[in-house]
């Protein structure tokens, strides 16, 4: 009704901030009481999710809820399945709408459509915005003719017709919440307070340092600090960034974009700031250029079906990769016998985070390049380890390195020796991560069991008993699986006929896999 002041639910699921958040500030419009929700889904927030991943949401809630205080509300804290919570929310506070930020992952639009009908059944009004991408992603797919641009080249023509994203807008002050409420009981705690960590399953022992701590005021301090840093901003290249340095060479933001501490177009547009006036790089290696390929990745996952599997997704090759449970742990597990793969493995374990370059590295080692295993099961364990994990940009990045998608030049390899030392001669990378190699001398680091014995010894290592032989060798299963790549790649040419794409409400001829790079070079 006109003039009617709304009982609001502001759901958080991604998104935990407060500044470009449209959706709270429509929650804000006409709002009499808020209640600010976050739900412990057993689903996204259960103990297959890294130790990392749970103490970094576990900060953000926090932070969170700090921010919410300061402007006389609260976080409340729910646990049990998004379709379970709602109704029984609805009821006890009278709600009359409901509002979050808009989420493209399958689960998500599964989940809200449940709870969008029911909502619906409650008489509540449901509003839901877009934050979480720089564009809509439907709007880049519509303008490319209903198909997602299978090449960053397409996806920039379509942005440059676009226009820049939107401007972030500015977190709720205290001015926008004069009117507003936030109920609270004196149960508050017990019943709605942020997870501990014991119950979300953390032992303080198991955990390391906290190199980057969840919240919102967290990142846009770490915002703050590389924007001040221009000359570096604007030289940004990333294929000139180190994969092995000993603390990042990028920016390491990922993880709080990835929760939605900091919004992307927040990001975009502190860049553009530092750009104006200056020369700087520019896609797809600048910083615009990074937030780009997100955009990239995140337009496919919409537009192409089983985007994060092999089966039923069109674009992917479809390879005959090996079972190999055993190669698969000594991957995961830091054992394969190569010092530079082992080292990432074991960075992105303790610390959550490994720069782009190693995740290419260890990608490259577990797909085509040796391991010959399907990039699904990269898939699983990165989603597992990585602070940033994010449903579309995983499944994006493991189709291109695995060469099953996006791209194609499978016979280029990277080598586990001698990529690594191209920018990390002595091994000090390996020697942090691996201490049990540290006393080798940087000739052997990369290639401990071509020491003699005699070296071993000075090093107090004895390669296949205080460190593993390598499970493979390189030189020939390379060549191997280069080989049956090609086969993979034959095999796709001559039986090509699925639609690739996802039919998104516009009327079109659909392209068969063969035809679609041919389209494409005539679009661009
Ligand atoms: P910066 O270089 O500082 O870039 C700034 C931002 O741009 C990043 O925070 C990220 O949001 C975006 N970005 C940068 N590179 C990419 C890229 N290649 N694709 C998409 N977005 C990008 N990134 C994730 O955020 N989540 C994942 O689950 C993920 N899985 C990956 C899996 C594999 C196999 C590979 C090769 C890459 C994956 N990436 C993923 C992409 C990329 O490695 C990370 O985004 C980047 O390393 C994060 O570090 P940064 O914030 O310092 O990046």
């Amino acid at each position: 009704l006109p003039g009617m002041a709304h009982v609001c639910i502001h759901w958080f699921r991604k998104g935990l901030r407060l500044h470009d958040n449209p959706a709270l500030i429509a929650a804000l419009k006409d709002c009499k009481e808020l209640y600010p929700v976050f739900i412990l889904d057993p689903y996204l927030h259960n103990t297959q999710v890294g130790i990392n991943r749970r103490r970094f949401l576990i900060g953000a809630l926090k932070d969170l809820d700090c921010s919410l205080r300061k402007l006389n509300s609260r976080l409340f804290v729910l646990r049990g399945k998004p379709e379970d919570v709602f109704p029984k929310l609805f009821k006890e506070w009278n709600v009359t709408k409901l509002t979050y930020e808009y989420d493209t992952e399958p689960y998500s639009l599964n989940r809200d459509e449940k709870v969008t009908s029911l909502a619906r059944k409650h008489v509540v009004k449901v509003i839901y915005k877009i934050s979480h991408t720089l564009y809509n992603i439907e709007r880049i797919i519509e303008e490319n003719g209903g198909k997602p641009p299978l090449t960053y080249k397409c996806l920039q023509a379509i942005v440059q017709k676009l226009g820049p994203p939107k401007k972030p807008i500015s977190a709720p002050h205290l001015e926008n919440m004069k009117d507003v409420k936030t109920p609270c009981s004196e149960k508050f705690e017990e019943k709605y307070g942020i997870p501990t960590p014991e119950e979300l399953g953390l032992e303080s022992t198991s955990l390391g340092e906290e190199l980057f701590p969840g919240g919102e005021q967290e990142a846009l301090r770490r915002l703050d600090e590389h924007m001040k840093k221009m000359a570096w901003v604007c030289s940004f290249e990333k294929p000139q960034t180190s994969p092995n340095s000993l603390s990042p060479s990028t920016t390491v933001l990922s993880p709080y974009i990835t929760f939605g501490c900091l919004s992307a177009r927040t990001f975009w547009w502190r860049l553009t700031e530092v750009y104006q006036g200056r020369t700087h790089s520019d896609p797809p290696v600048s910083l615009h250029g990074q937030l780009l390929w997100r955009e990239f990745f995140y337009t496919g996952s919409v537009g192409i079906n089983n985007f994060n599997k092999m089966e039923g997704n069109p674009v992917c090759i479809q390879v005959d990769w090996d079972t190999n449970p055993e190669y698969l742990a000594a991957w995961r597990e830091a054992r394969t016998g190569f010092p530079f793969i082992d080292a990432i493995m074991t960075q992105l374990r303790q610390e959550g985070w490994i720069h782009h370059l190693a995740r290419h590295a260890v990608a490259c080692f577990l797909t085509r390049g040796d391991l010959w295993i399907s990039w699904e099961e990269g898939q699983k364990v990165f989603e597992e380890l990585l602070l940033d994990g994010d449903w579309a940009l995983n499944a994006g990045n493991w189709q291109w390195l695995s060469a099953s998608a996006f791209f194609h030049q499978f016979f280029r390899v990277y080598s586990p020796i001698a990529f690594g030392k191209k920018t990390d001669k002595n091994g000090d990378y390996i020697k942090k991560y691996l201490p049990v190699l540290k006393k080798f001398p940087p000739y052997y680091i990369y290639e401990p069991w071509k020491a003699p014995r005699s070296v071993q010894h000075a090093a107090g290592c004895i390669v296949g008993k205080d460190y593993p032989h390598p499970i493979v060798q390189h030189e020939q299963v390379s060549k191997k699986n280069i080989q049956r790549m090609k086969e993979a790649y034959a095999k796709r040419s001559s039986n090509s006929n699925e639609s690739p794409i996802k039919e998104k409400g516009v009327k079109r001829k659909a392209l068969s896999v063969s035809e679609m790079p041919q389209k494409k070079i005539r679009k661009e």
